[in-house]
């Protein structure tokens, strides 16, 4: 129900558990964070209920890195549970996403029968899933994203976190929101941009059907047809 990431510059976990208490009050049922640490390694955290229990089980299992996305899950295919929350992993690639990918069960059918196991009960993991896939076949990182992305039918926003690529995240959106946040030497996606205000004012709006390669040096948009696309970027106020 809400979306973070973050390349930042200073260890990203406490900041993405402080965005999402910026989104608390869309409501979740669960919430997750992925990163990837300095020595390019991916990993997530995950708790069912309050950000609280996700706060406490980064305290006993900390993860580092200057990279990571975060969740707030509000279930629609799948119960409240840790192996349905967000992110969900499959070998390098971590995926958090809200809304719902109405085509999920084709595309379920086809990795099945590609030989993978989907581990969860949601539309999201297919998504990881597919992208792994496409990985294994030798796409690039962002290659294997737009070829899942243009299988998707359905509303979504969605952020893609690569291990061994501690500079690049992947965004996109169609009928859920998804803003980019500028900072300095420092990047940032969110469902919003209240919950981007801790970090930056300096707000470019996806529009619908956009994707978004981004790098500690800023983001470069694509509309639906997968050209270059120039979006503004505001100075929005809402207030750290
Ligand atoms: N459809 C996804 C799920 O149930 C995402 C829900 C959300 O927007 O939080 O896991």
């Amino acid at each position: 129900c809400g979306i973070i990431g973050i390349l930042g510059s200073h260890e990203v976990s406490p900041q993405l558990v402080e965005a999402l208490k910026r989104l608390e009050y869309r409501g979740y049922d669960s919430a997750g964070v992925a990163t990837v640490d300095a020595s390019g390694r991916l990993d997530r955290r995950r708790a069912v209920g309050k950000l609280v229990n996700l706060s406490d089980r980064l305290v006993h299992e900390p993860l580092t890195g200057h990279a990571g996305i975060g969740h707030t899950r509000w279930a629609t295919h799948g119960a409240a549970t840790e192996a349905n929350a967000h992110p969900h992993r499959r070998g390098p690639v971590a995926i958090v996403h809200n809304g719902i990918i109405e085509n999920f069960r084709e595309l379920r059918d086809e990795i099945v029968a590609l030989g993978l196991t989907p581990e969860s009960d949601t539309d999201t993991e297919t998504v990881a899933l597919m992208t792994a896939w496409h990985m294994s076949q030798g796409r690039s990182p962002i290659e294997a994203a737009r070829a899942t992305l243009a299988r998707l039918h359905g509303a979504f926003a969605l952020a893609f976190l690569f291990e061994g690529e501690g500079d690049l995240m992947v965004a996109a959106r169609k009928g859920s929101p998804l803003a980019v946040g500028h900072g300095k030497g420092e990047m940032f996606i969110g469902s919003d941009a209240v919950a981007l205000a801790p970090f930056t004012d300096r707000i470019t709006y996806l529009e619908d059907g956009d994707h978004a390669i981004i790098t500690r040096s800023g983001a470069e948009i694509f509309n639906a047809a997968g050209q270059p696309a120039n979006r503004e970027i505001q100075h929005i106020d809402v207030g750290a």
